[in-house]
């Protein structure tokens, strides 16, 4: 299936020059909000011009107050579902199964990495408490569906920015939103979200032990190194976070403890 998400590009909005900006392989989709106000207050008016005003903002913005080189994001989503390229390069990077640096999503310490590697996509609005409206969920799903399909990123690495760095960002409603964001997504394109999910165990070597050991020490468990190595202080770690949530003690990732510990 090729990227059918209708995005308006940088030319159409008339965005200041810039880039060309570094090609990458990306492995997450990265979601934020832009913590502008939300409706009936939203800048863009959930209209077509609305959207490229805000766009052209958030430029100057990025530009002239963070002083980056451009958009600092790859899309936004505007509060009426409308959706614009950022980055210069991003939309035909994307279609190629590849993405443009962004100035978003670096890592913060043990964070995950690879952020700005990856697609990131703003939501006009901040979701801290407040819920998105339906055409703006609408066309994040879809953009997400036509991301997954052309760079082939598995649904279940959509992220929301505060896995990356210290932020707030996308907001606490949002982040809760995204397992429901996921199986939308996968859902559309037919896949199965738990099929590529190996079960996590002693022994185990890769990069989903190290976002198990991430998420073990979030959640206040010590699993010794971040070293993507499931080891005896792993799996102990794994067994404390079973026992404290009533699952089956057995030190063994399958579904239920990583549905549990949100991965
Ligand atoms: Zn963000």
């Amino acid at each position: 299936m090729p990227f059918l998400a209708k995005v308006i590009t940088t030319k159409e909005w008339g965005a200041i020059s810039a880039g060309p900006f570094e090609k990458t392989v990306p492995k997450f989709i990265v979601i934020h909000n832009t913590d502008n106000p939300n409706p009936p207050n939203d800048l863009s008016k959930g209209t077509v011009q609305g959207g490229k005003e805000l766009a052209h903002n958030i430029q100057k913005f990025h530009m002239d107050g963070n002083g980056w080189s451009d958009s600092g994001h790859n899309f936004m989503n505007t509060t009426g579902g409308i959706l614009l390229e950022g980055r210069h390069g991003t939309l035909d990077a994307v279609k190629q199964g590849m993405c443009v640096r962004s100035a978003h999503a670096r890592q913060d310490g043990n964070r995950l990495a690879g952020g700005n590697q990856s697609p990131g996509i703003e939501n006009e609005g901040n979701f801290m408490t407040f819920q998105m409206g339906q055409k703006q969920w609408d066309s994040l799903v879809e953009l997400c569906v036509s991301l997954c399909e052309s760079c082939n990123i598995n649904p279940k690495n959509i992220r929301g920015h505060r896995e990356f760095s210290n932020t707030d960002c996308p907001g606490d409603w949002l982040f809760s939103q995204l397992p429901r964001l996921r199986q939308e997504v996968a859902n559309k394109l037919g896949t199965n979200l738990d099929k590529n999910e190996p079960l996590l165990k002693l022994g185990s070597i890769s990069q989903d032990v190290i976002e198990l050991q991430q998420k073990l020490i979030e959640k206040g468990f010590y699993p010794g190194a971040i070293d993507g190595d499931f080891g005896d202080n792993t799996r102990q770690a794994v067994i404390a976070f079973q026992r404290s949530v009533g699952l089956m003690d057995d030190g063994i990732v399958g579904t239920n403890t990583r549905k549990a510990l949100g991965l």
